[in-house]
């Protein structure tokens, strides 16, 4: 097939490019490069079944395609809060032209969303039947409620012009080809510790998370995609919650690190828990999650230190 990634020149965009490539199909990469680069995708450049196209998914665009990865949009608060405005266009007008191009190729499209819909939960862990508690007017919100727009404007085109949608809520994802600058917390510690700099807790630590390695959330978007029973939502995610404060400590063991742990003022808005409840994609699509924290976690340092100076 002939598939459109979106955003495929960022973290987990990059990484599902590879795959694609390797399971034999022609991949068009879309980028604006905001928070993606060249250099993740180097790689597969020479290759005659992948081309990178910069674009930015607010402006239409006509390409004849099979599949649509609709993954294109800033995902670190610090980059999605950087120019919030244009975060919505990405989210709103972004879904809009390419569910508008899926319509039109009469492509399937999956929407990339976030466990961020549910916001800061007060059912724990989140199933997809949650409607969330969401701050609408909050600093997070051009993300957060961007994406509920996303979302339902994947389902009233499916409603009303029986596009082929597919949506799945992606919760925290960690792996290789982090920028360095991402500024979400797996990152950030990791940096912190091998740069022997001091590793910043928000808050006292106390708020979970649950991370995924990149390569299981990679292969849940491609069974969501192929999955004949669509729309979803399909919470994509690793159930293993730790505290930000206990996830520190595992960083700071795991790289030998002499960094001391300080903290930091919580952001607004900051989710005190957050856990997928993935009963549904286990039952529809036969996944979870294989690679342990620790695992993943090694494989990531790695990366990172392999850096040099770039670190
Ligand atoms: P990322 O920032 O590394 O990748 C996003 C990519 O989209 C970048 O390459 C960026 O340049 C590109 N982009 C941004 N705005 C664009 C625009 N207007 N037009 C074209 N390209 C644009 O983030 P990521 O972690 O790889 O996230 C990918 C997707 O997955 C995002 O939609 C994000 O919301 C979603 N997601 C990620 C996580 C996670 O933990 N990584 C969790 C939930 C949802
Ligand atoms: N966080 C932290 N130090 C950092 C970056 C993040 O303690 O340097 C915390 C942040 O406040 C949040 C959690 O780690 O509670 C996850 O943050 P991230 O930005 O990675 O993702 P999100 O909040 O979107 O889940």
């Amino acid at each position: 097939m002939r598939i459109l990634v979106t955003g495929g020149a960022g973290f987990i965009g990059s990484h599902l490019c590879e795959r694609l490539l390797k399971d034999g199909h022609d991949v068009l990469c879309l980028d604006n490069f905001f928070t993606g680069c060249k250099t993740n995708v180097a790689s597969f450049l020479g290759g005659s079944r992948f081309e990178l196209i910069r674009h930015d998914i607010t402006e239409p665009i006509l390409l004849e395609v099979d599949r649509i990865y609709n993954l294109a949009c800033p995902a670190s608060p610090v980059h999605y809060q950087y120019n919030p405005v244009k975060t919505i266009k990405t989210n709103v007008m972004g879904a809009i032209n390419m569910l508008g191009l899926a319509k039109r190729v009469k492509a399937r499209i999956l929407q990339a969303s976030t466990s961020e819909v549910y916001g800061d939960p007060e059912v724990h862990p989140q199933p997809e039947s949650y409607w969330g508690h969401v701050n609408p007017i909050g600093i997070r919100s051009c993300y957060d409620e961007g994406k509920r727009v996303a979302e339902t404007l994947m389902m009233d085109y499916h409603r009303q012009n029986g596009v082929d949608v597919r949506i799945v809520r992606i919760f925290n994802t960690y792996g290789p080809r982090m920028a360095v600058n991402d500024g979400r917390v797996v990152s950030n510690f990791i940096v912190q510790a091998l740069r022997g700099e001091d590793i910043t807790v928000f808050g006292d630590g106390s708020q979970t998370r649950s991370f995924c390695y990149v390569d299981d959330l990679v292969d849940g978007l491609v069974r969501m995609m192929e999955c004949d029973e669509g729309p979803g939502p399909v919470n994509l995610g690793n159930p293993a919650e730790n505290s930000i404060l206990e996830f520190a400590r595992q960083i700071v063991s795991l790289t030998g690190s002499q960094s001391r742990i300080v903290y930091a003022p919580l952001p607004a808005d900051d989710p005190k828990q957050r856990q997928p409840d993935i009963s549904l994609a286990r039952h529809l699509l036969g996944w979870e999650p294989a690679v342990p924290l620790t695992v993943g976690l090694q494989r990531t340092i790695e990366y990172f230190a392999t850096l040099g100076s770039a670190l």
